[in-house]
C-alpha cells in the first residue's frame, strides 16, 4: 500500500460533482493527488482535479477501468457501480465507504431493513412492489418512497388519504408511518479503518417545501444538551452499526415527544456539513480523507456558530450562468461564499453556497439569508 504522501499515490472518485470539488480543496494541505470520475465533460471538478475522468460512474467496464491505478477509491454520490467496487476491493483496492454500504444505501428499503435489524430507531415501514399496493394495505396517512433511484426530495410522495388523487410510482417503494416531525438534524460521523471514531455537533435543517431541498441550516442544533448528546450518539451507533470507514451524514427526525428516529443516511461528505469548511476546526470534507487514509481524526469542534444557504437556480432561469448580488454577500464580516463552477443554471439547481459565522445561531441564520437573498443565479443579466 502507496502512502499518500508517497509520489505514486492515487485517490480516485467516483463523482465529480460540487462535494468533490471541496473534498479536493480540503486534501491541498495535505498534497494528496485526486482523480474524478464523472460524465459531464465540465463537472465542478473537471478543472481543479489533478486528473479527470470522463465516463459513467454507474457502467461496470469503466469504473473497473477508474480503480485500476488508484490507491484509494471513494464516492461523492452513492449511485454507483457496486458490482466493479466490489470488484476492485477484490483485488486488493481500499475502497471506502465499502461496497456493502453502498448496495445498501441505494436501496431505501433495504436501508430501513438495516436499521430495523440492528435495533436502530426509525419510522415504521413496510415494503411494496408499487405504490398503489402500498396505498391499499399500509394505511394513511403515509410517505412513499421509491427504493431506488430517487434523491433531494425526488422520488419521495406525501399521501395524506387514500383518495389522494396522486400519480403513484409502479415500481417498489417504501410506505412509511407520516412522522410528526419537529425538528429535521443531521449528524456527521466518522470512522477509519482502525476504529477511531468522531462526530460532529449536530446540524438543524429547513427545506424549500417546493424544491425539497435544504434551504437553510445551521449549527449547532437549537435542542438541549441531553438531546445533543442523544444525536451525536445514536450517529456514532449508526456508524459502528455499518463498519463505516468514511464520513457519514446520518439524518434524523426529532418529534414532539423528543424521540430521535433515523430517516437516512449518506456515507460521503453531505449538504448538511458545508459550514464545516469555515464553522469547524475539522472540515467534514478533511476528515473524510483522514478516515479514509486511517489517519487520527481531527477536532470537529464548532469555532462559532454558524449557517448555511444553499445558492440555488433562480426561477424561470435556465441557460449560461450569470450570478448577481455577489458584491453585497462578500462585504459582509463573516459571510462566505462558495461558487461550483457550474456554468449552466437551471431553476433550483444547486449552484453555490453560503455560510455565515455569527456570536450565536439566530445571527447567522439572519446574515446568511440576507446574504442569500441579495444574491440571484440567473441566466442572463
Ligand atoms: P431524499 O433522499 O430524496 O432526500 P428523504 O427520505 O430524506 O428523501 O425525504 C425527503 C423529506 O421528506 C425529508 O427531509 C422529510 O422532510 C420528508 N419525510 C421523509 N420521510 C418522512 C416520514 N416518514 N414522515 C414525514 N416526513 C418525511
Amino acid at each position: 500500500m502507496t502512502h499518500f504522501f508517497d509520489a505514486d499515490f492515487k485517490l480516485g472518485v467516483l463523482g465529480g460533482g460540487q462535494l468533490g470539488r471541496m473534498l479536493i480543496e480540503a486534501g491541498g494541505p495535505l498534497n494528496i493527488w485526486f482523480s474524478m470520475l464523472d460524465p459531464a465533460a465540465d463537472a465542478p471538478c473537471a478543472h481543479i482535479a489533478h486528473e479527470f475522468v470522463q465516463g459513467s460512474f454507474d457502467d461496470y467496464e469503466t469504473v473497473l477501468a477508474f480503480g485500476r491505478d488508484k490507491s484509494v477509491i471513494t464516492v461523492e454520490i452513492e449511485h454507483v457501480s457496486v458490482p466493479a467496487l466490489k470488484q476492485l476491493k477484490k483485488q486488493g483496492k481500499w475502497v471506502y465507504p465499502s461496497p456493502e454500504i453502498l448496495e445498501i444505501v441505494q436501496d431505501k428499503g433495504q436501508q430501513k431493513q438495516f436499521f430495523e435489524n440492528h435495533g436502530i430507531p426509525t419510522s415504521k415501514f413496510e415494503l411494496f412492489d408499487s405504490g398503489s399496493e402500498a396505498l391499499q394495505s399500509f394505511g394513511t396517512p403515509c410517505v412513499l418512497k421509491l427504493r431506488k433511484g430517487g434523491y433531494d426530495g425526488r422520488g419521495v410522495m406525501v399521501i395524506k388519504d387514500t383518495h389522494s388523487a396522486l400519480p403513484l410510482f409502479d415500481t417498489p417503494v417504501v410506505a412509511e408511518e407520516k412522522v410528526d416531525i419537529l425538528k429535521e438534524l443531521s449528524v456527521i460521523v466518522s470512522r477509519n479503518a482502525s476504529g477511531q471514531t468522531s462526530v460532529f455537533p449536530s446540524v438543524e435543517m429547513y427545506f424549500n417545501s417546493e424544491a425539497n431541498l435544504v434551504e437553510l441550516l445551521f449549527s449547532p442544533a437549537n435542542i438541549s444538551p441531553h438531546q445533543e448528546q442523544q444525536a451525536q450518539e445514536l450517529g456514532l451507533r449508526v456508524a459502528e452499526a455499518f463498519n463505516l470507514v468514511g464520513i457519514m451524514a446520518v439524518e434524523m427526525f426529532l418529534t414532539p415527544e423528543g424521540t430521535l428516529l433515523v430517516n437516512e443516511v449518506a456515507p460521503r461528505p453531505h449538504n448538511s456539513g458545508h459550514h464545516s469548511i469555515e464553522a469547524n476546526i475539522t472540515s467534514q470534507y478533511q476528515q473524510h480523507l483522514r478516515a479514509l487514509l486511517n489517519l487520527p481524526p481531527g477536532d470537529t469542534a464548532l469555532r462559532t456558530p454558524a449557517a448555511m444557504a444553499n445558492l440555488l437556480g433562480a426561477k424561470g432561469h435556465d441557460g449560461p450562468v450569470f450570478y448577481q448580488g455577489l458584491e453585497q454577500a462578500l462585504a459582509t464580516t463573516g459571510v462566505f461564499v462558495h461558487l461550483y463552477g457550474k456554468s449552466h443554471t437551471k431553476p433550483f439547481r444547486k449552484m453555490g453556497h453560503i455560510t455565515a459565522l455569527a456570536n450565536t445561531s439566530e445571527e447567522a441564520c439572519a446574515k446568511a439569508q440576507t446574504a442569500a437573498r441579495a444574491i440571484s443565479v440567473r441566466s442572463s443579466r
